[in-house]
């Protein structure tokens, strides 16, 4: 495939946005569609009163050399900073923040990029005829399109894949059903990759909590697997990105699967009496809850992104390079170098 002139990225979060920044940089023409309000997906940041929380990703570590240069230009221009070097022991290894919460790196990579926010794309479909002047239009959800010589997909898995149904084709079995899905990929050579699609995804049911004073959390503001309810509980003010005293609870992914269809306000009762030992004296002050049906994928693919034969359509974020900030950063990157090969 020659250089595509034309992006268009699904997905305003870490993925994508790196991904557009990449291919914007290179000189393409790339447009980022994200059905949320604000760009940043998983890295989420939240006001309740004076407060500030993080109710997605809490912090992040650096391992590869790629994702090193991204952190020490973030750090140089106080986009990021150290939160602290290990939440049980100091182990040498910094934990990176948002310097005003973690949505605050989204909002830095979407300067200057064509971001499109509360646009929901429903689909992709090949332009047709021999003179159209693109290869694909991604179909949103109010009826238009936006044209594309490549689809860069950054949605959790099972969402790109009910985006990519309509022209994706796996074997049924069915002779009848196979033939007629041969027929698609030869005129558009997509081929779906079955195991890719089924990554099963963790739950996380989070409480944000404003509080009236110090709490039993510690020095290091942070408690990994602290109990069998909370996989972490982070103190918003002791990371410095808030005024007011405010935590973040975060449910384990079997509490939260176990808990997922129970009434929210039982939910929120549960999660307020687990949270109480974390409290010492500290009472809540205002409380809401947020669910994260695909919080963290459970299975990684070996490779840091896919794509199709023909390299038109990719799919990428943080089920390629690792579940975390740093993979799908990194997955962003390599999806972004394929279409630059
Ligand atoms: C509760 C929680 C805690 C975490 N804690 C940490 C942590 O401490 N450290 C760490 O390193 N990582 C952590 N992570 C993981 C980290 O947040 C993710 O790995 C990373 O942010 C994923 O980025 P992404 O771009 O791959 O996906 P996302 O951020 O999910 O971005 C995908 C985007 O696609 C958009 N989208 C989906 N479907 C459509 C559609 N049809 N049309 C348009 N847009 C669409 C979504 O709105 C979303 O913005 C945590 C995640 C969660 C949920």
């Amino acid at each position: 495939m020659p250089n595509p002139r034309k992006v268009v990225i699904v997905g305003a979060g870490l993925s994508g946005l790196v991904a557009g920044r990449e291919l914007l940089d290179a000189g393409l023409d790339v447009c980022v569609l994200d059905k949320g309000r604000s760009v940043g997906g998983r890295l989420a940041t939240r006001r309740i009163g004076d407060a500030r929380l993080d109710h997605g990703a809490q912090f992040f570590t650096v391992r590869t050399p790629a994702f090193r240069r991204r952190v020490d230009d973030w750090l140089e221009r106080g986009i990021v900073a150290v939160w602290n070097h290990g939440f049980d022991d100091d182990d040498g290894h910094p934990r990176y923040v948002g310097a005003t919460g973690m949505n605050s790196i989204a909002k830095d990579l979407a300067v200057g990029l064509d971001v499109e926010t509360s646009t929901l794309a429903f689909g992709v479909r090949p332009m047709e005829g021999v003179d159209a002047p693109h290869r694909w239009e991604v179909v949103i959800d109010d009826g238009t399109t936006r044209p594309a010589d490549a689809v860069i997909f950054t949605c959790p898995l099972v969402q790109t894949f009910a985006l990519l149904a309509d022209i994706g084709v796996w074997k049924s079995g069915d002779e009848a059903t196979d033939a007629a899905h041969d027929a698609i990929v030869e005129r558009h050579g997509i081929h779906l990759d079955q195991q890719l699609f089924r990554t099963q995804y963790d739950r996380t049911i989070a409480l944000l909590a404003t509080v009236d004073g110090p709490t039993a959390i510690g020095a290091a503001g942070g408690v990994q697997h602290g109990d069998d309810v909370f996989s972490f509980i982070g103190d918003n003010q002791a990371k410095g990105i808030s005024e007011a005293p405010a935590i973040t609870f975060h449910a384990n992914a079997e509490w939260s699967e176990a808990h997922w269809d129970d009434d929210s306000a039982d939910t929120l009762a549960a999660l307020e009496a687990a949270a109480q030992p974390w409290l010492g004296s500290a009472a809540i002050v205002e409380r809401q809850l947020k669910t994260w049906r695909f919080a963290t994928p459970r299975t990684i693919w070996p490779d840091p992104c896919w794509s199709t034969a023909d390299g038109t359509i990719v799919v990428a974020g943080d089920a390629f390079a690792g579940p975390k900030v740093e993979g799908a950063h990194n997955s962003g990157l390599a999806a972004a170098h394929s279409l630059l090969a």
